[in-house]
């Protein structure tokens, strides 16, 4: 077996490289970090990049076993906010200098939600004047709304694989065609296809979820030649299915441990990508979105959804900030940004570099 500093010291890392540093031990975990940090630095630099989150309807025709607002779930306020209730939103992230958004929601794909989150993708960029970057959220589509949302504004899209373990994934989701691992999979590829910076991550510490199932999770992210990650910890919630699984699961702290590990391993993988410090991080620690800055990640979403909907957006338990407005939540994060070493691209889109550097 090597040892943790002779595959530090690799720019190229096989499974079993991987599976070595996500096993690492706390003196080795801090080597890992230190050198991702350093990598981060030479490769993407210390800028963090904000994407304002508009977490704009929890309405979601979907019922995946491990997420709050699912279908199924019939003790929930569901809400759709009004267009101009959005738009301030966007006006808001605009004026603070944040120079993206993210708009994400449950999927539907009937035609009244597609021309809304068309003229939505427009009026944003008619209000900033063509400034806002935006990236979109809203599940499997056809390569045809894809295409659509691309022309009317969207540039980059986020539809994690959940776990690129085919069993796995079928473990976590309903078995029919609405929950299909292949439909995902050819999402991603028409979400290439079409042109955008494609995004997708996976959920830390599920049920039965090795460590092996992550580090082909890593390989996965290669091989699909991804420009973003936002992977983060499985939080349990406990109107849902999984639930019931709950003693089965790593400890949180374990599960956040490890989504840091995974955080730094992937950017010495993969070294020019965008990798967001999931907002599931800081439900476990008021700190573990900047403590993932440190370690690799690069792309912070501060949520800027309308405040009296946060509560009913909980995907799991301890949700943070669902009673903090916006700018609470701003003044809070940029101090935290700086501890932790890093300054605040304002003004810049932050596009991924891996996708650029492909062109
Ligand atoms: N409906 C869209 C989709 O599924 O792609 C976007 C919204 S969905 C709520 C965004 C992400 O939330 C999912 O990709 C999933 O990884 C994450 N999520 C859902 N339930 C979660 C949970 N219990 N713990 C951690 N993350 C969760
Ligand atoms: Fe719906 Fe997304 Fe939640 Fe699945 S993860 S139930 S698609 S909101």
């Amino acid at each position: 077996m090597k040892s943790i500093d002779n595959i530090l010291a690799q720019s190229v890392f096989s499974r079993e490289d991987i599976i070595q540093l996500l096993s690492s031990d706390v003196v080795g975990r801090n080597k890992l970090y230190e050198k991702a940090a350093s990598v981060k630095r030479n490769h993407v630099g210390n800028k963090v990049y904000y994407r304002g989150l508009v977490e704009f309807s929890n309405i979601c025709f979907k019922n995946c076993y491990y997420c709050g607002i699912r279908a199924g779930n019939k003790n929930i306020n569901r809400y759709d906010i009004s267009e101009d209730a959005i738009l301030k939103a966007v006006k808001y992230a605009h004026d603070s200098h944040y120079a993206s958004v993210v708009f994400q929601a449950g999927e539907r794909d009937d035609d009244e939600f597609i021309e809304k989150v068309c003229r939505l993708l427009r009026k944003s960029k008619e209000i900033t004047k063509g400034e806002i970057g935006i990236t979109i959220s809203v599940g499997e589509q056809s390569e045809e709304v894809y295409q659509k949302w691309f022309d009317c504004g969207a540039h980059r899209f986020l539809l994690r694989i959940e776990s690129s373990n085919r069993e796995l994934f079928n473990k976590i989701h309903p078995n029919n065609a609405k929950h299909d691992f292949d439909k995902r999979i050819a999402a991603l590829r028409l979400l290439k296809k079409t042109g955008y910076q494609t995004g997708t991550g996976v959920m830390i510490g599920l049920p039965e979820q090795t460590i092996e199932n992550l580090a082909d999770d890593i390989l996965f992210f290669e091989e699909f030649d991804i420009d973003m990650i936002g992977m983060g910890p499985y939080i349990e919630h406990a109107e849902t299915p999984m639930f019931e699984q709950k003693d089965l699961l790593w400890s949180l702290d374990e599960r956040f441990n490890m989504a840091l590990k995974m955080i730094a391993t992937l950017r010495l993988v993969l070294p020019d990508i965008n990798i967001a410090a999931a907002t599931a991080l800081q439900a476990i620690d008021q700190i573990g979105r900047e403590k993932a800055l440190k370690v690799g990640a690069n792309i912070i979403m501060p949520n800027i959804t309308p405040t009296v909907h946060r509560t009913d957006y909980q995907l799991y338990q301890n949700k943070p900030c669902i009673d903090e407005s916006a700018s609470d939540c701003n003044n809070c994060l940029e101090a935290r940004i700086k501890i932790a070493g890093d300054s605040i691209g304002y003004g810049e889109w932050g596009d991924s570099l891996h996708f650029k550097n492909k062109k």
